[in-house]
């Protein structure tokens, strides 16, 4: 199986050529001008596109149960609109609540993944508990290739830490080298807040922002960048949204703490009267932390410029509209929260990022796919465009123009956060180690030929 691609505009974290890309068994093996065409070949023209390493979203829920339901993805729905928006790896998190075993936990997210996914994937470990048996599932989960471990600061007595098992978590993340994504907000605020705003009746979606103000977050990063200081651990702080958040962590990062900084799509493109709108529908928008203030996403743009924001996610959770969302009408604390995002991640990126001047192409391409790769352990075989690297490449049209609506996206969801939104630049072929997974726009991937990708611990 040979693939060329001929005549695109490769671009890569460190810059850009025009030259053909040869792939065969499965991994790039040459690149270059006018490259010879063996019998056989299947041949892409992408004179005019630009020819992008396949795109990392590093911070996916395809299943995420929260309070007796679920999202709604599968792997075959989620790799499927992943590969359509470009994404040909992402990570999962496998999730044990406080009374669950990781291993366990482990082989049912096995069941749910092996052999239903187009795209390549590869999962964090959430630590809820810290004792001697959880430590011990722990080493052999990362000896199975899980190399992060997701804590969360809030959702105590569900998934949540307890501040004493935090700093034994981050000592043996150190001892394994393994990088720690972490939520941070502070558990404590939350509650009260939830508590004062449900008495006083303010109990629609516009509400949920002001039980996590901006000092939520701030807090809860603060105290990550303080255990991470005295234990030495890397430490990963998911979708940051506001620019509290992000002096607490540049603070930490001043001090030497090791420490990468991710934001999400939604957080640079939506602010907080999304989640005021009437009737209801805010409840789309309602996710943790909130969405915030114009203010806050210029400060977050300015950081992926200047390589203080590391890597844009999703923090995809689809969950509908109509009968899950609605489980919170009258009570915003029981609105399952989080957005759909994991399709229209990297043309909203391009569209409004590298359109609007904000970013370069290398940018775009550093913080889209090479720096998730890095950081997690799956550079260079992913996150890049080299010999030896797998061949999940991206052949993007710049010029074609496409409105985003729930009624086209391929997500297993019934609404989408950007409806009606146009975007300039889309995925025009993808495949993923060699093989077609979409042509000209289609789907025409395999479901089961995506892998598990197992990692190695990068911090050691
Ligand atoms: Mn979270
Ligand atoms: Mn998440």
């Amino acid at each position: 199986m040979a693939l060329l691609i001929q005549n695109g505009e490769i671009v890569t974290d460190a810059g850009r050529q025009v030259a053909d890309v040869h792939c065969e068994d499965e991994q790039i093996t040459r690149i270059g001008r006018d490259l010879a065409v063996p019998p056989g070949t299947t041949v892409i023209d992408a004179t005019g596109k630009y020819v992008f390493p396949g795109f990392v979203d590093p911070h996916v829920h395809v299943y995420l149960p929260f309070a007796g339901t679920q999202t709604r993805d599968t792997y075959e729905t989620a790799s499927r609109a992943a590969l359509l928006g470009g994404t040909t790896c992402f990570i999962d998190f496998v999730n044990p609540e406080r009374d669950q075993e990781p291993l366990e936990c482990l082989e049912t997210w096995n069941a749910r993944s092996r052999g239903k996914s187009a795209c390549d994937f590869t999962y964090h470990m959430t630590v809820s508990r810290f004792d001697a048996g959880i430590e011990s599932q722990l080493r052999e989960v990362v000896a199975r290739g899980i190399t992060s471990f997701k804590i969360y600061l809030a959702y105590k007595g569900i998934v949540g830490l307890e501040n004493s098992e935090l700093e034994p978590v981050l000592r043996l993340a150190r001892e394994l080298g393994v990088i720690v994504p972490t939520h941070c907000e502070n558990a404590e605020m939350i509650d009260q807040r939830q508590r004062e705003l449900i008495a006083e009746g303010k109990t629609g979606p516009e509400w949920h922002y002001w039980s996590r103000p901006p000092v939520v977050e701030a807090d809860g990063v603060r105290r990550l960048m303080m255990c991470a200081e005295r234990t030495g651990a890397h430490v990963y702080v998911v979708h940051t949204t506001c620019r509290e958040a992000l002096a607490e962590a540049e603070a930490g990062r001043q001090r030497g703490v090791d420490v990468h900084v991710e934001t999400c799509i939604q957080h640079l493109l939506l602010d907080k009267s999304y989640a005021e709108r009437p009737g209801f529908e805010g409840a789309k928008y309602v996710m943790s932390p909130p969405l915030r203030d114009k203010a806050d996403q210029d400060a977050l743009w300015a950081g992926l410029r200047e390589g203080r924001v590391n890597t844009v996610a999703t923090d995809h959770a689809p969950t509908n509209f109509e009968g899950q969302k609605s489980m919170g009408k009258g009570d915003f604390t029981k609105i399952p929260g989080g957005v759909p995002g994991i399709e229209h991640r990297v043309p909203l990126l391009f569209s409004r990022g590298v359109g609007q001047n904000r970013l370069s192409l290398e940018q775009f391409v550093r913080i889209a796919s090479t720096e998730p790769a890095r950081l997690f352990g799956l550079y260079p075989r992913k996150g890049t465009i080299a010999i030896g690297s797998d061949a999940d490449l991206v052949v993007f049209d710049p010029d074609r123009e496409t409105t985003l609506s729930a009624k086209t996206h391929a997500m297993n969801v019934d609404y989408n956060a950007y409806e009606g939104w146009t975007v300039k630049g889309w995925p025009k072929t993808v495949t993923v180690r060699g093989q077609l997974a979409v042509h000209d726009g289609e789907f025409v991937g395999e479901m089961g030929r995506g892998e598990f990708i197992a990692r190695e611990p990068i911090c050691v």
